[in-house]
């Protein structure tokens, strides 16, 4: 479907005779394949729970899903014939080791056509305005989570309220539901509302195949149970109640791919370097039931207060 066949290994020979199309194709395929095993690369720079700024290698996740964050804080791409899906942006300087790891790769950054959340902390989102303007995209927010991402201020709400740095505020050009599947080209990606470390943060499933061999990807949120010295999670039935129901989503999602906005709170360094890889049977279902357990261990913290 691409003309005239070139040439595998040597970019000389795909410089002849082939389309400018075709070898710009082929150059960006052979990079990320290159960087596709480069998984110990990241496991080598980054060590756990690592600085949130500190840049580390990208590397192909599974298909056409990309880490390109930094060694501490997660960023994912996700790639498409009709242009790419971003999630998250890292702190404000960590942007810039985002979008150099998107470089890296050999995708283009006016490429990134939409930009996605995790929850709305500056650690995750701090970076997203500065990627707005490199990048064009649109930002798709969640309700909660929109007025957060234009002010740059955290919600009265967030259970850390009070002790978060302000970022960048940004343009939010639409804000998606829950379940309400995002599309770009072949792409599609699913939110779902998990609230509790922030109230408007978001989960995201998706597919990514290699051949016939598909694995459903999850972003899962932090969800840990962490606030101000004054919030107590038991004066917000509702909202716990909301944080519940959200873990017991992640629970039940179809989920063979782990992700985390913080990598280590999913073991990633370990899962690479350990050569066990990322694919795991149950990690959705052990990574709620072990959230859980912090917020019933807070909660009881409070009550016996
Ligand atoms: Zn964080």
């Amino acid at each position: 479907m691409f003309g005239k066949p070139c040439g595998r290994r040597s970019s000389s020979y795909l410089a002849i005779g082939c389309s400018a199309f075709f070898v710009g194709f082929f150059a960006q395929t052979v990079l990320a394949q290159d960087q596709a095993s480069d998984f110990a690369g990241w496991a080598e720079s980054c060590s756990d729970w690592d600085d949130w700024d500190k840049p580390g290698p990208p590397f192909n996740i599974f298909g056409n899903t990309y880490y390109v964050g930094t060694c501490g804080i997660t960023a994912i791409l996700i790639t498409g014939d009709a242009g790419h899906v971003l999630i998250d942006g890292g702190t404000e300087a960590g942007a810039d080791v985002i979008a150099a790891n998107i470089q890296t790769l050999g995708f283009s950054l006016q490429d990134v056509k939409l930009l996605l959340h995790s929850h709305e902390h500056f650690d995750h989102v701090g970076g997203i305005a500065k990627l707005q303007q490199l990048t064009g995209a649109s930002l798709l927010t969640s309700a909660e989570a929109a007025p957060v991402l234009r002010t740059g201020v955290a919600a009265e709400s967030d259970p850390q309220a009070g002790m978060l740095e302000p970022f960048p505020g940004t343009r939010v050009d639409r804000i998606v539901a829950e379940y309400e599947v995002v599309q770009l080209g072949t792409l599609s990606l699913t939110p779902v509302a998990t609230p509790g470390h922030t109230p408007g943060a978001l989960t995201w499933q998706w597919l990514s195949c290699e051949a016939e061999n598909c694995q459903s990807i999850v972003y899962a949120d932090s969800l840990s149970p962490v606030s101000s010295d004054s919030y107590r999670f038991s004066d917000h039935p509702t909202y716990v109640d909301a944080y519940r129901a959200g873990l017991q989503k992640v629970a039940e999602l179809d989920c063979s791919i782990l992700l985390t906005p913080h990598p280590s709170a999913s073991d990633m360094r370990q899962r690479l370097s350990s050569g066990e890889g990322l694919v795991q049977a149950d990690g959705c279902r052990r990574y709620a039931e072990k959230i859980s357990g912090s917020l019933d261990a807070r909660i009881a913290r409070e009550t016996d207060d």
